[in-house]
């Protein structure tokens, strides 16, 4: 009897080896080829990467613990004060991380900068518009309601504090329970869009409009981001003189902006533009503004390098209601379409098809794209870089649990991504660390590590819209900052 259950066992044992080393097989071809996967670190980078995953599973350890208090599966505006204190975010902080491809100038900047710095000028108002809606302004024209001096009233309040707290509640989307928001899209739509009709008439007033942009690349430099391109509409702007500024005036206004910080922080590479009109338009207007585009494109080809349609998805004009304008554009010039940002499957997240077949450069969101097979063989041979905004995604209210977030297929599959932030200004983000944060904790399987963060940021600097010089400038400045940056994680200080 003993001799025949020694046979087994040992059966049984070369059994489970074989199992084993069989499920061990299957996790590494599926770590191999997933975002990173195959990525080469130096010895440096490798003991950097142990501190990294030390801190990376304390935390998830604690999070199965404790899940209601695990950030990566709450709700940033509840999540938030735990990511502050998370070593894993403060990693990703001092990271460099390359270049923000997907963001909106004017929802960028910290709305709590903004009250503090851009509210103080004695001659702004408060006022409500015609819909109700509390508006800055520099004059009464749009005024439906009683004017109120900003600088009286912060002088008058009991509370300066509270009272900036609460001019700053107009133009940030954060409520202490989203979940209620969560039941009505339109609403949370709503909301979004009022915050830029409240700045509207602020940003177009030249001096606060320079203020604003130049604080916007201070907290790119900030969060280790050397170079960016934004969408923007580059609207008329106005000064005191009564003298109005022309959208190809407003391009100069911005790009000499950059070119005096560029001139003062030798290391971020630049700014550019992606001019970005609403989603809702008649043909007449949609021709207008290619040939608008046009102007822009033929005067600054390497600042106003594409054009871009925002707005809700699901409400807004599909693009292909405008190939016939869209169809007649400069051979130089890109797309960079928003698409694929809806919870619908073959309703508006066709747009993703329109904006493959325009020749689109990247795609804004595609969150719906793991829905459509033919698109996304299409995206990976093509190599267009899907845009992903998980905070975004999460407040805009398309996922709830951002583990759930349909990039973690696109991450599985080695997809050409980028890690963005859309209007982190809007909802208590700065610069792309939180996303990233999320992108690292939430989106990707636990096991990722250094080489997952590193691919985010040269997939950034790849499918930036650079010319020869400039990427042989980003190339060798993010290269020394991220030797810095790893010697300082190495260094006992740090
Ligand atoms: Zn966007």
């Amino acid at each position: 009897m003993g001799l025949q259950w020694g046979f087994i066992n040992t059966i049984n044992n070369f059994w489970i080896t074989a199992y084993e080393t069989l499920r061990e097989r299957i996790m590494d071809t599926e770590r191999k080829a997933s975002l990173g996967g195959n990525m080469w670190l130096t010895s440096d980078e490798e003991k950097a990467n142990s501190i990294l995953m030390n801190a990376k599973r304390a935390e998830i350890a604690e999070g199965l613990k404790n899940p209601e208090k695990y950030p990566p599966a709450m709700h940033f505006f509840q999540g938030k004060q735990f990511v502050r204190q998370s070593e894993v975010f403060r990693f990703i902080q001092k990271m460099p991380k390359g270049a923000f491809l997907h963001g909106h100038n004017t929802g960028m900047v910290s709305s709590r900068w903004i009250v503090g710095n851009l509210t103080t000028t004695s001659n702004l108002y408060t006022c409500r518009d015609v819909r109700g809606l509390l508006i800055f302004t520099y004059d009464q024209s749009r005024c439906h309601s009683e004017v109120q001096n900003v600088c009286t009233e912060r002088i008058n309040a009991e509370d300066r504090d509270k009272y900036e707290r609460q001019l700053e509640r107009h133009i940030n989307m954060h409520c202490s329970r989203p979940e209620a928001l969560l039941r009505n899209r339109t609403k949370i739509w709503e909301r979004f869009e009022n915050i830029f009709t409240t700045v509207d008439r602020l940003y177009k007033y030249r001096p606060t409009y320079c203020a604003y942009h130049k604080r916007l690349l201070e907290e790119l430099c900030e969060d280790n981001i050397i170079y960016a391109e934004v969408r923007a509409s580059l609207s008329p702007l106005y000064d005191d003189n009564n003298r109005t500024y022309s959208t190809l005036e407003v391009a100069n206004e911005l790009e000499r902006i950059v070119e005096e910080f560029k001139a003062k922080h030798h290391d971020f590479v630049g700014l550019k533009v992606i001019y970005a009109k609403r989603n809702r338009a008649s043909e007449e207007e949609m021709a207008r503004r290619i040939t608008t585009f046009k102007q822009l494109h033929h005067a600054k080809p390497n600042f106003v390098i594409g054009f871009d349609l925002i707005g809700q998805e699901d409400t807004g004009d599909r693009i292909k209601k405008h190939v016939n304008e869209l169809s007649n554009f400069p051979s130089t010039a890109n797309y960079f379409f928003h698409a694929g940002e809806t919870n619908w499957n073959g309703v508006s997240d066709w747009n993703m098809m329109d904006a493959i077949l325009l020749n689109t450069k990247r795609i804004g969101h595609a969150f719906a794209l793991p829905k459509h097979p033919q698109l996304w063989a299409t995206i990976k041979r093509r190599n267009i870089a899907i845009e992903v905004n998980p905070i975004s995604n999460q407040v805009l209210g398309f996922v709830w649990d951002l583990r759930n977030h349909p990039a973690s297929f696109l991450i599985a599959e080695n997809f050409p991504i980028v890690i963005s932030a859309d209007d982190p200004g809007t909802w208590g983000a700065k610069g792309l660390s939180y996303d990233f944060y999320y992108a690292f904790m939430a989106l990707a399987p636990a096991e990722a590590d250094l080489r997952f963060l590193k691919q985010l940021a040269l997939n950034s600097i790849e499918y930036a819209v650079l010319t020869p010089d400039e990427r042989r400038k980003i190339n060798r400045v993010f290269q020394r900052k991220w030797q810095e940056f790893i010697a300082n994680v190495l260094n006992p200080k740090y």
